[in-house]
Formats: structure tokens, sequence, C-alpha cells
């Protein structure tokens, strides 16, 4: 494993809350143009990790690096323009913008010369993730699971790096899910971004990561191909069931 050629490299990383250890000596890291697909049961760690991973929270100890960089306290904005996207449990959508309107909101800070361009690609992206029919629609109007597709959509506008992904699979039609696993896998192997995600949906992460990591307890029950992954006796007793 050849730190230099990491995009994510999540090392030694612990968190506390008042006392309880949420995230124990955490260590792995992403590869560019790859899904790697996070699990382990509830409390074990993961929301906490993706918060310190895009700067949300500040680690106790450990260190995050971008391509080798040392991101570790940077804020989630400057985050988000060194390329850490992130989506969220609940679709975090302009409820009262139009569906092309959500897509041209991170193109706000641009120039008008990058803005033409980019206001081509928010439309392609429409067309991606089969929203154009859409397209006019007030975005509160969507399902949820519309909602995710468009914020899925959004996150892409601006090309990020690495897009970290909060159970981006609950409770979305299964035609929705299948949409979005779709879309991630192209994005992969169109731009080169790679993926952070998070789900309990084991056997759909299994099919579309590259590499998975389990959390138990806060810390790392086994990192590797998913096929191993799940094989673990630590991932099957802190997280499976037999
Ligand atoms: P997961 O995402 O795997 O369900 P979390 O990262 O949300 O796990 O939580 C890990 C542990 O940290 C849990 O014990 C949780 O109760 C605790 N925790 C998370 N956030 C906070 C917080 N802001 N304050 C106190 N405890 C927290």
């Amino acid at each position: 494993e050849a730190g230099a050629e990491a995009l994510l490299t999540v090392d030694g990383i612990g968190k506390r809350f008042r006392g309880v250890v949420a995230v124990k000596d955490v260590s792995f890291t992403v590869a560019p143009r790859s899904v790697l697909g996070l699990i382990g049961p509830n409390g074990s760690g993961k929301t906490t990790l993706l918060n310190i991973v895009n700067g949300v929270l500040a680690p106790d100890q450990g260190e995050i690096r971008l391509s080798g960089a040392v991101t570790t306290g940077r804020r989630p904005s400057d985050l988000a323009a060194l390329g850490v996207a992130r989506t969220f449990q609940a679709a975090r959508v302009f409820s009262t913008l139009t569906v092309t309107q959500n897509l041209f909101v991170p193109l706000l800070h641009q120039r008008a010369l990058e803005r033409r361009a980019a206001h081509r690609r928010a439309l392609e992206l429409l067309a991606f993730v089969g929203l154009e029919r859409h397209a006019d629609r007030v975005a509160s109007e969507l399902s949820g699971g519309q909602q995710r597709l468009l914020e899925f959509a959004r996150t892409l506008v601006t090309r990020p790096k690495i897009v970290l992904m909060d159970e981006p699979f609950a409770g979305v039609h299964p035609q929705i899910k299948a949409t979005l696993i779709r879309c991630i896998r192209e994005t992969v192997a169109a731009e080169g971004a790679s993926f952070l995600i998070v789900s309990h949906e084991v056997p759909d992460l299994v099919a579309m990561s590259d590499r998975m990591v389990c959390l138990v307890e806060g810390a790392v029950a086994a990192w590797g191909l998913p096929a191993d992954v799940i094989r673990e006796e630590k991932v099957i007793d802190g997280y499976l069931g037999r």
C-alpha cells in the first residue's frame, strides 16, 4: 500500500465525546478511481469518521491527508474547494428552487467564462441521473429518492475528487437505488472520482465497492477486498451475525 498513491489517507484517527470513545485509531486509504464501502453496526463511528474527513469535526488524534497533503483541521468549505464533497442521510436540496436551479447553486461563485461550461455540465448531469423530465419542478415536489438523485447530481457539478455518502440507499425505491449505483460506478469510470459510502445494504456495497472497511466499536475490524471483509470473524461477530 503506497501512501503516495492514495487519494485519501485516514491515519490513526481517534475521537472521543466527553470520555466516550467514538473512533479508535482508525487507519485506511482510498485509492483514486475507487469505491470504498464503510460498514459497521449503529454507533460504531461511521458518521463521526465522515465528519472528521470533511472537517465538520476535528479528531483528537491522527491525520487526514488528501493526495498526501495534510487536511486535518481545515474547514468543510476549504475541503469542498479541495474536492471533498458530501451527501447526507436526509438529502439536502434547496426545496424552494427548481431542479435546474439547484444544479446552478454550486456555480454562483464562478466567473462568467467558467460558468457557461459549468451550466452545460449541470444540464448533462440532470440527464445523467434521469431527472430531465423534472427540470422545472420545485425540488420539494420530488420524492425522497428523486431528491437523493438531485443532491447527488449537484454534488458532481464541481467535479469533486471524492464524494462521502451517508446511507444513500436507505428508504429509496429499488429503481432509484439502481440508478444511483450505476451513476456512482460511471462517475468513477468516466471522471476518475472516488467514493466513500456508508451503508447497511451490505450485498449492494459488496457488489459496488473496490475495498471495504468494517468498524466495530470505533475500531477497524477489517479492511480489504469486499469478499474477504465479509468473511472476517470480527466482522461476522461484531456486525453481520451468524
Ligand atoms: P454510526 O454512524 O456508526 O452509527 P456515530 O459516529 O454516529 O456511529 O457514533 C459513534 C459513537 O459516538 C456513538 O456511541 C455515539 O453515541 C457517539 N456520538 C456521536 N456523535 C456524538 C456527539 N456529538 N456527542 C456525543 N456522542 C456522540
